[in-house]
């Protein structure tokens, strides 16, 4: 499962930050989720289940904060927001293949104790 292991590295990196500041628990992790980034929530909620027990992160809540695509524009100079990988402008219905952002998948931040 691609998740699983999108989710493994979140994990050992909100760990490492959390045993590097002394934390005995974590309470919150945030992830920042790419609209475009292909991870279903669901799927990476379930794989932080699975990963969390025997964790400082063990009684943690995942909180996922999606972040819209964004795309540039040539002919504009301008950039859009979209939800598609086939994105037109609104302005000149020109496709996009200038993904600006949306497809990340980062540890935002952590909540600990
Ligand atoms: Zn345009």
């Amino acid at each position: 499962m691609h998740e699983l292991s999108i989710m493994d590295s979140a994990m050992n990196m909100a760990l490492a930050q959390a045993r590097e500041a002394g934390a005995t628990r974590i309470h919150e992790i945030r992830l920042r989720v790419g609209a475009l980034s292909g991870v279903v929530p669901e799927a990476l909620q379930f794989a932080f289940e699975a990963l969390a027990p025997g964790t400082l992160a063990e009684s943690a809540k995942l909180r996922m904060d999606s972040v819209p695509a964004r795309f540039w524009c040539e002919a504009c100079q301008a950039e859009f927001a979209a939800d598609d990988f086939l994105a037109a402008c609104p302005h000149c219905q020109t496709i996009s293949r200038h993904l600006r952002a949306g497809r990340e998948l980062e540890l935002a931040s952590l909540e600990i104790e």
